[in-house]
């Protein structure tokens, strides 16, 4: 069996500052306990290594006792749940990505010059719900081409459309055609909001998943972007499995599968990764080929409040930076794998 093992995978650089921020609360404020409201990024294993440090994840704000360090996960947050933080005197800590900040700002330029917006995302999303507060009379939700018959839509000249940061490029490219056929004024983003990490991690699928017999995603099943991942593998008539981990490996999966491609959601942790190639090296004999397709070099800067934090204890905050790099296949996480670098895309 091969492995083809998609480069770029796992962390993005919205997740490891995220993660790094909790991992620096909790070194620089030892014995106070940090509340993180919503899973800081959306994988089960890295909140709950947080949970077992004593980190204690909410669902409501006013779940956290007065005056505690409340930090926002990547996903963002609405005005609202800031105001909240704020009455309730909460030292909050904005570990939202960068990229879903810069759509926030977007919605908050388009309700200021009165245009409507139309969010192309999944309702339900934190990060959708966070947008939408930003303006809720000006923004409605579109999740699929069948929702824009009922869209209210008051000028169709004053109107523009936003996405998820995190879907599938092909499926908002559906909805997006079929926006500037009922709408031929609505306006684009000045860039794409789908960020690099989502476009990057989908891109190597439609690359690589076409040489494979099956597409294994490492991921969450509350991750967007790892979702997004496995349809587009299937897109390519590829079958495809997200799993959290290795123990979610199901033998039926492999009845004549020759090649697997295996690849990470943007906040799937790579010793998950190791792991499963370890499992399929070990069970199957497989070889790993890795295959470079996008080199990714984005790095995001700790928040300012967090930066403020260490500084008052003498901490210098670029000292103490994860430095974003490609997932490195170290012996310590993947043992002595068979590898070879495979062809670049
Ligand atoms: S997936 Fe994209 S938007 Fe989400 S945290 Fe990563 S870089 Fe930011």
């Amino acid at each position: 069996m091969r492995i083809l093992l998609a480069n770029p995978r796992g962390f993005c650089a919205g997740v490891r500052m995220a993660i790094d921020v909790v991992d620096q609360l909790l070194d620089i404020c030892k014995g106070e306990r940090i509340y993180v409201f919503h899973e800081i990024v959306h994988n089960k294993h890295v909140v709950n290594r947080f949970r077992d440090r004593g980190v204690v994840f909410v669902e409501d704000l006013n779940e956290v006792p007065n005056g505690s360090i409340a930090v926002f996960s990547a996903h963002g947050v609405s005005p609202q749940i800031r105001a909240i933080a704020k009455q309730r005197n909460l030292t909050a800590v904005d570990a939202t990505c960068p990229l879903v900040t810069k759509v926030h700002v977007e919605a908050i330029r388009y309700a200021k010059m009165g245009i409507q917006m139309l969010l192309i995302g999944h309702k339900d999303h934190q990060e959708v719900q966070g947008t939408l507060g930003e303006a809720p009379d000006m923004i409605q939700v579109v999740e699929k081409p069948e929702d824009i018959p009922s869209l209210r839509v008051k000028d169709p000249e004053k109107l523009a459309y936003l996405t998820q940061t995190t879907l599938s490029t092909d499926d908002a490219e559906v909805i997006i055609r079929a926006l500037k056929v009922a709408f031929p004024s609505i306006q684009a983003p000045p860039t794409s909001d789908i960020c690099y990490a989502t476009t990057n991690r989908q891109h190597a699928v439609r690359q690589i998943a076409p040489e494979a017999d099956l597409v294994l995603v490492i991921g969450s099943k509350n991750s967007s972007n790892s979702k997004r991942l496995t349809e587009i593998a299937e897109n390519a008539g590829c079958p495809g499995h997200l799993l959290d981990d290795v123990s979610e490996l199901r033998d039926e999966w492999f009845q004549g599968v020759e090649a697997v491609m295996v690849t990470a959601g943007a906040s799937a942790p790579e010793d998950l990764v190791a792991g499963l190639c370890r499992e399929l090296v070990r069970r199957f004999g497989a070889t790993i080929e890795v295959r470079n397709i996008v080199e990714e070099d984005t790095e995001f800067k700790l928040p300012a409040a967090l930066q403020g934090m260490m500084k008052s204890q003498g901490i210098d905050p670029a000292s103490r930076r994860i430095r974003v790099s490609a997932p490195e296949i170290t012996s310590e996480m993947y043992g002595a794998v068979p590898l070879t670098v495979g062809a670049s895309g």
